[in-house]
């Protein structure tokens, strides 16, 4: 593999001040593919410098969003261009299977070209005339860019998080630095390449690899961010909302999530079985909005719990370059120790295990598992209520709507939900009872570049996606003006 050993500021490749690199492994074969550059302070300090200079005095923020708009483009189809290769790259270093990463990759390149299409509205919506109770004045709301953004994002779609940041943030005229997870931070770096020969102007886009306690703690705490949009889990988002708390950066957060999925028993089974499936196993469950909790009505519950266990024991495990595998290994050693320590959690808690768990025969390296299903999870266990972020599912019955909506929303989290039933008045009920910020009904995880996404409660804060993303990184603006034919005339009379 090609060096990844320098990182992208003000428009150039430079090594690190202190020279660091650290190691990135590929889970699949549990051998070292690259060594990455490891930034600290200092070079957050070196970016964030030439993000601010860009900002003041470059033409980003200045030029139409029109003119953006034929940037992000070139950024989009760099991706198209490339996307194989990218998607290899993807599968190397978090362990999908070789479609889902040309799926995420080509969802990349998608958001770039969707955001290129709001940032050329941009130019005639900037500003929205806004009538007042007094008409001696007049005013327009105008939007401008947030100023200087950061971007802290996760390991689980490493790509495709970075599309969903950067493509806004950029079309509103934002200047940004993006910091990768440690775990997946070799496609990060390439669209910093992509960016370069699409001619984005310099310090627009920074890229910083590291650990988080190097990179995202001295980005969280850095004064010269205006605003930080990170994706990760909880208890990193809540030391983030803190370190930002000082000089009351502009912050949103898209955090973990325990999603419930409501099955009624006149579904049929083996569509449920299919959209069960796919909420939990895709990406090896490591998938913030994945429904890894499902209530199933109890009419149904023994037939569709013995359909699935049939069905998951087909999946074929291994190495996502694998002709046919749909189930790579968990993205890292850690990670697969956590998964692993959560299902005998599960089993002592007296959930009852219907398949998985065990090392597939086959595999004797890489951090591969079977994929779980528990049945009968008890209300109040661990696994019932924390994020495993693993392919591990939870059932439990229910009898009646109310008891399955209460159950559904008795949960700190609420990012996602899906309910399913071929009574659509009952489905739009149930959607609109549940506290999350996405619902799906009849599916599980589709997911659209033009729709908003984010969570109630411990989820998060803001939007990301759609317009409600751009907003993330735009000001409002008032401009109001006098008038009036006559003096104010309060103390010059
Ligand atoms: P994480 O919180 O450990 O790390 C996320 C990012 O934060 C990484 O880049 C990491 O280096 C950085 N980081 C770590 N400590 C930091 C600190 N003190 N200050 C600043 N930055 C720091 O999460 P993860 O393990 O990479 O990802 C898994 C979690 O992300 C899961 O909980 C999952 O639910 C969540 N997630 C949420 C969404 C969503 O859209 N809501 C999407 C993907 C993942």
């Amino acid at each position: 593999m090609k060096s990844y050993e320098q990182l992208f500021i003000d428009g150039r490749w430079v090594a690190p001040v202190n020279k660091g690199t650290f190691e990135t492994v590929d889970p699949s074969t549990e051998q070292v593919i690259a060594k990455v550059a490891s930034a600290t302070a200092e070079d957050v300090d070196l970016a964030v410098k030439a993000a601010r200079k860009a900002f003041d005095e470059g033409p980003w923020p200045r030029m139409s969003g029109a003119e953006r708009g034929v940037v992000l483009r070139r950024i989009g189809n760099g991706i198209r261009d490339r996307i194989q290769e990218l998607a290899e790259i993807e599968v190397r270093d978090n362990g999908k299977p070789l479609p889902e990463a040309l799926w995420d990759l080509g969802d990349a390149a998608g958001c770039f070209e969707f955001y290129a299409g709001l940032a050329e509205k941009l130019d005639e919506n900037a500003e929205t005339p806004v009538t007042l109770s007094d008409d001696r004045f007049s005013s327009v709301a105008r939007k401008e860019p947030v100023g200087v953004a950061g971007a802290i994002i996760p390991w689980n779609f490493p790509m495709l998080m970075a599309a969903w940041k950067v493509a806004p943030a950029l079309a509103a005229g934002c200047t940004m630095i993006l910091k990768p997870s440690e775990m997946t931070s070799l496609t990060a770096l390439e669209l910093g390449s992509i960016a370069a020969e699409a001619d984005l102007p310099p310090g627009v886009l920074n890229i910083l690899t590291g650990p988080g306690s190097d990179v995202g703690a001295p980005m969280s705490e850095h004064q010269g961010i205006d605003k930080l949009a990170f994706t990760g889990s909880m208890p990193t988002g809540s030391r983030i909302m803190q370190a930002a708390a000082r000089d009351i950066k502009n912050i949103s957060l898209e955090l973990g999530g325990k999603s419930p999925f409501i099955v009624f028993d006149d579904s049929d089974i083996d569509a449920a079985v299919e959209w069960i499936m796919f909420g939990i196993f895709w990406n090896q469950g490591e998938v913030c909005s994945a429904t890894s909790r499902v209530l199933v009505q109890r009419g149904i519950y023994d037939r569709l719990l013995q359909r699935l266990k049939e069905e998951t024991r087909k999946i074929k495990i291994g190495n996502g370059l694998e002709d046919g595998v749909l189930l790579g290994p968990i993205v890292s050693k850690g990670q697969y120790e956590k998964v692993l320590a959560a299902v005998a959690r599960g089993e002592e808690d007296g959930a009852r295990l219907v398949t998985g768990g065990d090392r597939p025969a086959r595999l004797d390296k890489g951090y591969f598992m079977e994929p779980v299903v528990f049945a009968d999870v008890p209300e109040e266990s661990w696994v019932w209520n924390e994020e495993i972020f693993g392919p591990v599912v939870c059932i439990r019955p229910f009898d009646e709507e109310n008891e399955a909506v209460r159950s559904a929303n008795n949960s700190r989290f609420g990012l996602a939900a899906a309910v399913m039933s071929r009574d659509n008045e009952r489905c739009e009920r149930v959607a609109r009872a549940l506290r999350a910020g996405i619902v799906w009904i009849n599916c599980s995880q589709p997911t659209f570049t033009e729709a908003p996404w984010g969570g109630y409660k411990q989820s998060g804060i803001g939007r990301e996606l759609g317009v409600w993303g751009l907003n993330n990184y735009l000001e409002t603006k008032q401009i109001t003006r006098y008038d009036g034919d006559k003096p104010w005339g309060w103390y010059i009379k």
